[in-house]
């Protein structure tokens, strides 16, 4: 316990001091206002978790602010009107054309970020938006739509690869059972997975020293795993084992959790933005937020720009199913199955899509789930369970990554220049990018 004290206190030390350096250097009042903006808006984003349990999904600034926040519990409609004073000022301070790109992101991203915060607030208040304009409001995007027949085409697909009687489902999860990860054999795996994901980042991307993460199993979950970041390039990661984990996961969680995923993500932020600018505004991360769509699209492209394909083929066959003490000749064939089911992703918004425009209820939720999306039935319900608490949150997985895959893509990081790859990559997740400021796939 004092030895965490004892650590927070030089941490805020050191922030202070890179602040004032900062301030000192600038000399000018544009960057000191920023800084007086930014602390702000954590003050607003921290007075929301008041009302909202999920809404700060991480915090590492200053901890007197939270005391002092949850001192009193602010009402809605003050911290609407605060944040919509703020989002005036933040508009009458626009930076020069001179400025570097960085500073441009950094005042266009607090804005928009204000906007989500005030919308989050307007649907605590009772107003009532479609999905998709819940999603522009809150993650900056909205997802494109699907109809029953594209999904019928890979559906299709699977049905010659997996013959059989009975609903397609039904053997498609019974293929999977020679692939779940034995529960005595969960954190061996993952740890091997863990240590492939962050040998193949540390290659390209540098992190401080002292970074690190634990991770914890847990039951009762509406996710299969999460990322809490705590500061100080720490995380801890909690994997959920209510429902079997397939081999698949291990590099999915692994690099979508650790490396380069979510903690690497926290880590440069708070490196290269909080600590090394003095831009304390990155210090509280408010789940809500245009911010999820590029934190969760990066770890989901992370996991295809630290394995390709065939580099992930040969790990999987060498290091993870032997770990799992599961049959590595099988792992090509399974590959090709979860490649065709990886098409079906976005048959998940549409479900979330018409369960929250009401135009079907919770069960024909689950039932569309496990028809377009191969959904076995506890599946589909516990993925009901997360619509229900997060909403058009879903979006962010598969169109934040295709959205990061076009925008690294596009910007010359395509899978046959790895090293350009990592490096858009990179400097994706260490800059406060839009999901509209992402560069559009290049036609
Ligand atoms: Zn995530």
């Amino acid at each position: 316990m004092r030895h965490v004290v004892s650590r927070t206190v030089k941490v805020r030390a050191a922030a202070a001091a890179v602040l004032s350096l900062a301030v000192t250097v600038m000399g000018c009042a544009q960057g000191t206002n920023m800084n007086t903006r930014g602390e702000r808006y954590v003050r607003l984003v921290l007075a929301m978790g008041q009302h909202d349990a999920d809404y700060v999904d991480a915090y590492y600034g200053p901890p007197e602010w939270r005391k002092e926040v949850d001192a009193r519990k602010r009402p809605l409609a003050e911290i609407t009107a605060d944040a919509g004073a703020l989002a005036t000022d933040i508009a009458g301070a626009a930076p020069p054309a001179s400025a570097d790109e960085l500073t441009r992101l950094r005042h266009e991203y607090l804005a928009r970020q204000l906007e989500a915060l005030r919308a989050r607030a307007a649907m605590l208040t009772g107003m009532r938006l479609t999905f998709d304009e819940e999603s522009k409001a809150l993650y900056d995007a909205v997802a494109p739509t699907h109809t029953e027949a594209e999904f019928g085409t890979v559906l299709a697909a699977l049905e010659a690869k997996l013959p059989g009687a009975g609903p397609l489902v039904d053997r498609y999860d019974e293929f999977r059972k020679n692939f779940i990860i034995p529960k005595d054999r969960l954190d061996a795996v993952f740890t091997a997975a863990i240590d492939g994901c962050r040998s193949r980042t540390l290659e390209h991307i540098q992190l401080p020293p002292g970074e690190s993460f634990t991770v914890e199993y847990v039951t009762g979950k509406s996710w299969s795993g999460y990322n809490w970041y705590q500061g100080d390039y720490r995380s801890l990661i909690q994997v959920n084992t209510d429902l079997p984990i397939y081999i698949d996961r291990a590099i999915d969680l692994a690099c979508h959790e650790g490396y380069p995923g979510h903690h690497v993500y926290n880590v440069l932020l708070e490196k290269n933005l909080v600590r090394d600018r003095g831009w304390v505004e990155f210090s509280v991360y408010p789940l809500f937020s245009p911010q999820s769509l590029i934190a969760e699209g990066t770890a989901n492209f992370g996991i295809d720009v630290a394995f390709p394909r065939t580099d992930r083929l040969e790990f999987e066959r060498r290091v993870l199913f032997p770990a799992a003490q599961l049959k590595s000749e099988l792992a090509a064939g399974y590959y090709e199955v979860l490649d065709l089911a990886e098409q079906l992703s976005y048959a998940g918004n549409e479900a979330a899509r018409r369960y929250l425009n009401g135009q079907i209820d919770a069960r024909a939720a689950a039932d569309w789930l496990e028809r377009y999306g191969l959904y076995s039935r506890p599946r589909a319900e516990q993925r009901v369970r997360f619509i229900d608490q997060y909403r058009s949150y879903v979006i962010n997985y598969n169109l934040g990554k295709d959205m990061v895959a076009a925008h690294v893509e596009a910007r010359g990081g395509t899978p046959d220049n790895p090293d350009k790859r990592w490096e858009e990559f990179a400097r994706l997740i260490s800059s406060p990018r839009l999901p509209s400021g992402l560069t559009q796939r290049a036609r």
